[in-house]
């Protein structure tokens, strides 16, 4: 590994994952190479049996390491289907204390999408709302889910979603809402969103009900800056706004979780389709390690890795098929690395 001015290497976790998982994880331990980042990878895959202590195919020691590490990158996972097991995403949503997904979603020069000038950043809430798992049968054909929000999370999300304003030269956050007919819930997340707002007057603040939010959206993304939503608008939102630059195979993300811990992964899932052939876009994976890079303030080695995936794209000459190009995983790689 290589070492940083002051000679330390960090320590970050890495899950290759499932499917393409793998095969866009080499990309990004090649890029990582070749750019010189001081990181020495603790690697764990998807278990082949339960772990009872974490009721999961994630083994406690992977889930030790994120924590041990405070940073992590990961490739998709595809759940086994069975029963006495909780899905990979949910284990590490809990068990990491994972409340905020970010995603950046930024038009990518030189890849054609109906709009040039996006520039955004979705904030979701990851712990509760619609996706708290509480639905159960009332009588016969009448079934019952609860949408639970608590002061406490969308506190700590609209905190995060502010800072990250702040610290990030954004000028203005985007509260997305439903609150004029889901009075009680929207509402507590509404409020907590403004006792934050208060907080931070060089930022801008405003409230946008979800479907005019869509609506604009689609019309003229570009008048949005940093949005900060409920769990269940954040995972629709979000990859609506994947769609405005050009697909899964480009967004990154990352979670940010209890003590500081940042996981960043690809929005993406597994593509059984296309595992093992070398198809796969690394790039959602390859900017997602840029977040981690820049969680870290390794800027000067995430500019560079960044500016060459861009500069890849942007030239056109090895594209992926997702793209409308014929380059293949590695091919694409191999182009990231000369740049860089
Ligand atoms: P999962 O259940 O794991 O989320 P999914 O089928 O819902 O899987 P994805 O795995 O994200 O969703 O795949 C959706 C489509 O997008 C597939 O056709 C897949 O091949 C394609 N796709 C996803 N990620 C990439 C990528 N990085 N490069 C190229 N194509 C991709
Ligand atoms: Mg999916």
């Amino acid at each position: 590994p290589f070492s940083t001015a002051s000679g330390e290497t960090v320590r970050a976790t890495l899950f290759p994952g499932d499917g393409i998982g793998p095969e866009i994880a080499e990309s990004v331990k090649q890029v990582f190479n070749v750019a010189g980042v001081p990181i020495e990878w603790e690697e764990h895959y998807v278990g082949t049996e339960v772990d009872p202590r974490t009721e999961s195919f994630l083994t406690w020691e992977s889930l030790e390491s994120v924590r041990r590490n405070k940073v992590g990158l990961k490739g998709p996972m595809a759940t086994p289907i069975g029963k006495g097991h909780r899905s990979l995403n949910l284990t590490l949503r809990k068990e990491l204390g994972l409340y905020a997904n970010v995603r950046p979603c930024n038009s990518l020069p030189g890849y054609k999408t109906r709009y040039d000038d996006v520039n955004l950043v979705t904030i979701r809430e990851n712990t509760e709302g619609e996706y708290s798992g509480l639905e159960h049968q009332v009588v016969r054909g009448v079934v019952e889910s609860l949408k639970i929000i608590t002061r406490q999370a969308s506190l700590r999300v609209a905190e995060y979603a502010f800072h990250y304003a702040k610290t990030n030269g954004r000028e203005r956050v985007s509260a997305i809402h439903k609150a004029n007919i889901m009075r009680k819930t929207d509402g507590l997340f509404l409020k907590c969103c403004r006792e934050v707002a208060e907080k931070y007057p060089e930022i801008v603040y405003e409230e946008v009900i979800i479907d005019n939010c869509c609506m604009t959206l689609v019309k003229n993304p570009g008048l949005f800056d940093v949005l900060v939503m409920p769990n269940l608008y954040g995972d629709i939102i979000s990859d609506l706004c994947a769609g405005l630059i050009g697909g899964l195979g480009l967004t990154p993300s990352c979670n940010i979780g209890e003590g500081g811990i940042c996981l960043a992964e690809a929005v993406h899932g597994s593509a059984p389709d296309i595992a093992g052939k070398n198809l796969a876009n690394p790039t959602a994976l390859m900017l997602s390690a840029v977040m981690m890079l820049r969680h870290l303030q390794f800027n000067n080695q995430a500019d560079r890795i960044h500016n060459a995936i861009l500069q890849t794209i942007s030239e056109g000459k090895f594209r992926t098929a997702d793209l409308g190009g014929k380059a293949s995983t590695s091919d694409f790689t191999k182009a990231v690395c000369d740049h860089i």
